[in-house]
C-alpha cells in the first residue's frame, strides 16, 4: 500500500468536498493533526475509521487503500489485491504477537524458577521464605494471563474436520487441553472434537 499516494487522494478529495483538514477530523471525531498525518504519508487511517471517511469523501474503501478513483472493470482486481495485502499486515502482526507470547512465557517459567530456588536454597526465615513463593505465584499468574489474553487476540484457530476459522472464549483459551499452538476444542461450526490448529489469518 503506497501511503504517500493514498495521503494525496484524501487531501483531494477532502478539497474536492470543500472540507478544511479540521472540518474532516471533526466529522470523524479526531484530531486535524491525524488527518495532517495521513495526507502527508506518514500514517494510514485506522481500519476503524476507514469506512466512515470513505462515506465523508464519497469514495469506496477500496478506492481510499488503493489511493485513486477505480474504474468498474479493474475494481474487482484491486479489490482482491488489497484484500490480500490487509491479509500479509494481519499475519505479520499476529505472528510478532505469537513471538512476543513465547518470550513472555519462557521469561514467567525463568522468574516462577528462580524464585523458588531463592525460596528453598536461601538460608533465610519462613516469612521471607513465603513471600518470595508468594511473588512468584503472583509474577507467574501476570506472565501466564498475559499470554492467554495474546492467544485470544492474535489469529484463529483452525478445525480441522471443516476448515472453520474462530476465535474461541477467554474460557476456552485458557482451559482447553493444549500442546503449543494447537487446542483440543469443540467446533461452533460442525460441532465435531478434535485438535484445533493456530491460524494467522481468516
Ligand atoms: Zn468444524
Amino acid at each position: 500500500m503506497d501511503q504517500q499516494k493514498i495521503g494525496k487522494f484524501i487531501a483531494n478529495e477532502r478539497k474536492e468536498k470543500g472540507l478544511t483538514q479540521a472540518a474532516l477530523a471533526e466529522k470523524l471525531g479526531i484530531t486535524d493533526r491525524a488527518v495532517s498525518k495521513w495526507e502527508t504519508g506518514k500514517s494510514l487511517p485506522d481500519a476503524s475509521l476507514m469506512l466512515e471517511l470513505s462515506e465523508i469523501l464519497g469514495i469506496s474503501v477500496n478506492e481510499l487503500l488503493t489511493g485513486e478513483r477505480i474504474k468498474v472493470d479493474d475494481y474487482k482486481k484491486i479489490a482482491e489485491e488489497n484484500l490480500l495485502e490487509m491479509k500479509k499486515k494481519e499475519e505479520i502482526n499476529n505472528k510478532k504477537l505469537l513471538h512476543f507470547y513465547i518470550i513472555i512465557n519462557i521469561l514467567g517459567f525463568l522468574s516462577l524458577g528462580a524464585f523458588i530456588g531463592i525460596a528453598v536454597l536461601a538460608d533465610i526465615s519462613w516469612l521471607l521464605r513465603s513471600i518470595i513463593i508468594g511473588l512468584a505465584i503472583m509474577v507467574f499468574g501476570i506472565t501466564t494471563a498475559c499470554c492467554f489474553k495474546i492467544d485470544h487476540d492474535a489469529g484463529y484457530y483452525m478445525c480441522p474436520n471443516c476448515d472453520h476459522r474462530y476465535v474461541p472464549s477467554m474460557a476456552l483459551i485458557t482451559f482447553a487441553p493444549h500442546m503449543g499452538f494447537t487446542k483440543y476444542m469443540k467446533c461452533p461450526k460442525c460441532q465435531k472434537k478434535g485438535w484445533h490448529k493456530k491460524v494467522l489469518s481468516k
